[in-house]
C-alpha cells in the first residue's frame, strides 16, 4: 500500500526516502519481538514497516489524523501493533510501560524536539533508550562539552541523565522534502548509575536554567535567586567563571551545596 500524502509542514514532516540510511537506522536499533517498542511521528511508515516485522507489538504515536487512518489500514494485518493519535507533547509515555523499559524511536518533527527531550525525561526511568533523527545542530548540542559555543542548557541536563552517542549523519536529499538543514540520528541511553546525583534535581534543573539564561554573564550574577546560599559553593566553585565553562560534575556540586545551605536554614 502506498499513499498520496502531500507533507504538511506545520507537522514537520520531512519523510525519509533514503534506503541506505533507513538501513543503517534500523540496525542501530536492532529491535527484537520483545522489546517494548514506541515511534514517534511514523508518517508515511518510511522507517515503521522495517520495525514492525522485527517487532510486531510497536506502538506509535502520530499527530496527523489522515496518517492515523493510513497507518491503520497499512498495518490491519499486525493485531498486536497499536496507534495513539495525538501530540507526542502531551502523551503520559509512562502509560505505555509494561513492565519491560520503553525503546523510544522517531525523526522528529524539528520544532518539538527540544521540548519533546525535556518531556521524555521526566519518565526516564522507564525507558531502554532512544534513536532520534534531530537537527544535527541540536544532536552537536547534546553531545557538546564545556567551552563549547553550543554547550548549554539542553547538553546539561539530557548528559545529566543519559549517556548521549552520535550515531549518523544524514544528508537533507535523503528526505522529501529536502530540510535546509543537516540532520544526524543520535542515542540517548538513560544512567543506570548516574556518574553524579544531584540530592535535589529540581533545583539542579532550576539553577541550570538561571546559569544559561544570560551566557556572558558570571554565575555569581545569575545566581542571585540564590545568593544567600552560595556561601559553601564559593568554596569549591570559582563563581567570577561562565555558565559555559562548567561540567556536569561542576553543576550538580554547586546544586549540592545550594541545597544544603537550604535545608540549614529551614
Ligand atoms: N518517520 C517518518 C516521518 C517523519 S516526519 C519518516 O521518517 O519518514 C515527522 C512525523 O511526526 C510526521 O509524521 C508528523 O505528522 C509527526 N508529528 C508532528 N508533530 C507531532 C507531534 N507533536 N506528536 C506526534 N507526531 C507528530
Amino acid at each position: 500500500m502506498t499513499i498520496q500524502h502531500q507533507a504538511r509542514k506545520r507537522f514537520g514532516q520531512n519523510f525519509l526516502v533514503d534506503q541506505q540510511i533507513i538501513a543503517q537506522i534500523i540496525s542501530a536499533i536492532g529491535p527484537s519481538a520483545e522489546d517494548n517498542l514506541i515511534e514517534i511521528g511514523p508518517g508515511t511508515a518510511a522507517i515503521t514497516e522495517h520495525l514492525i516485522k522485527r517487532c510486531p507489538s510497536m506502538k506509535v504515536v502520530e499527530l496527523d489524523r489522515d496518517l492515523v487512518s493510513f497507518l491503520t489500514e497499512k498495518f490491519a494485518a499486525y493485531p498486536d501493533f497499536s496507534i495513539f493519535s495525538g501530540d507526542a507533547l502531551k502523551t503520559d509515555f509512562a502509560q505505555f510501560h509494561n513492565g519491560r523499559p520503553m525503546r523510544l524511536v522517531g525523526n522528529l518533527p524539528y520544532n518539538i524536539s527540544t521540548p519533546l527531550l525535556f518531556h521524555l525525561i521526566k519518565v526516564r526511568e522507564l525507558i531502554q533508550d532512544m534513536h532520534f533523527m534531530l537537527q544535527l545542530e541540536v544532536v552537536e548540542r547534546l553531545g557538546a562539552v564545556p567551552g563549547n559555543k553550543t554547550y548549554g542548557r539542553l547538553s546539561v541536563m539530557v548528559q545529566y541523565h543519559c549517556r548521549v552517542m552520535p550515531l549518523i549523519p544524514v544528508p537533507p536529499e535523503s528526505f522529501r522534502p529536502a530540510p535546509k538543514v543537516q540532520s544526524a540520528i543520535v542515542r540517548l541511553k538513560p544512567h543506570r548509575t548516574k556518574p553524579c546525583t544531584a540530592e535535589n534535581e529540581d533545583l539542579l534543573s532550576q539553577l541550570v536554567s538561571h546559569s544559561f539564561q544570560q551566557r556572558r554573564k558570571t554565575l555569581r550574577n545569575c545566581l542571585k535567586p540564590y545568593a544567600g546560599h552560595l556561601g559553601s559553593a564559593a568554596e569549591e566553585i570559582d563563581l567570577s567563571r561562565r555558565a559555559e565553562q562548567l561540567s556536569v560534575a561542576e553543576f550538580v556540586t554547586l546544586s549540592n551545596h545550594i541545597h544544603q545551605s537550604m535545608m540549614r536554614a529551614k
